[in-house]
């Protein structure tokens, strides 16, 4: 059962008033600074930002983010540490534990009753962090490769990647996993600009609130977006005038302004279709061959072929 300081920080989160036999509570460990598969480990102060980033985040089976598979909460998070056990690095181990409720809904009764039985599940985390640095040199690879290699010697140390500064927390999910590969914790991050990706931002709009580096990332691609726009348009207004200029050639005697018109209604692929035209015709229309040519062919040819 429940205890009350925990349903009341439940019911921070709970759409309406959940009482204590509601709901399922369980302990789940979302990462460590232990360098896992990947060569990779969060530094301690990054457990410790997790740890509030991930207050009030779903838990997922498989990454798979459809709404009916959101079956878990964390309600509280924190950073556990165990002075007697030491990393590959040689700090003292840590882990970000959180504390999660789901429903005891037919629909979760299969999960808690695995979850009640101990079968492992691997966790997964997804989040953003915003430096991975090389555990050799320190080097920040968001501003460029050092010459070390993860999971290679160096210096008489392993390198490994040392993800730090998270700047956001997206999803923890559930993955099962074959019993002999034993429980672990593996985590999907993104070190893009900012934190998120703007695929991850593009989705999250309209669904849920942004983060205030997401805010600002989607500010500076829209920035950049507005650049390529504003150049695109002086592209695509020079394509008209050369298209313009050709039709009049081409058509001397044809009404401007419903050409004109017509111009303008145009998309980008028509415009380079009709100017690859007119450029033909244009190039047949110039050449001419000169009237007095030495034992050029002019049979057959019209004096109005013969332009000054
Ligand atoms: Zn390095």
């Amino acid at each position: 059962m429940v205890n009350e300081k925990e349903l009341a920080l439940i019911n921070r989160y709970a759409l309406r008033e959940l009482t204590g036999g509601e709901v399922f509570v369980f302990s789940v460990v979302l990462c460590d600074n232990e360098i896992d598969r990947d060569n990779e480990r969060f530094d301690i102060s990054a457990l410790h930002t997790l740890a509030k980033l991930f207050l009030g985040k779903s838990g997922i089976f498989d990454h798979s983010p459809k709404a009916e598979n959101q079956t878990a909460r964390i309600f509280a998070c924190e950073v556990i540490s165990d002075d007697t056990r030491m990393t590959a690095a040689g700090e003292a181990y840590h882990a970000l534990k959180a504390r999660a409720y789901m429903l005891r809904s037919e629909k979760n009764a299969a999960l808690i009753a695995e979850i009640e039985a101990g079968i492992k599940k691997e966790v997964s985390v997804g989040c953003a962090v915003s430096e991975v640095r090389c555990s050799v040199c320190g080097k920040n690879q968001r501003e460029g490769a050092c010459g070390h290699r993860k999971g290679v010697q160096a210096d008489g140390k392993r390198c490994c990647h040392i993800l730090c500064k998270p700047t956001d927390a997206y999803e923890w999910s559930f993955v099962a996993v074959p019993s002999q590969q034993g429980a672990g914790v593996s985590k999907a991050y993104m070190a893009q600009e900012g934190g998120s990706t703007m695929e991850h931002i593009l989705k999250k709009l309209g669904m849920e609130a942004l983060s205030g580096s997401e805010v600002l990332t989607l500010k500076e691609y829209i920035q950049r977006l507005e650049k390529e726009a504003s150049c695109g348009r002086a592209y695509k207004s020079g394509l008209e005038k050369e298209v313009l200029r050709l039709a009049f050639a081409a058509y001397p005697k044809a009404n401007c302004e419903l050409i004109k018109a017509a111009v303008e209604r145009m998309e980008l692929d028509e415009l380079r279709e009709f100017k690859r035209l007119f450029d033909t015709d244009e190039k047949n229309f110039l050449a001419g061959v000169p009237q007095l040519a030495k034992g050029a062919d002019t049979a057959g040819r019209s004096n109005t072929e013969f332009k000054i």
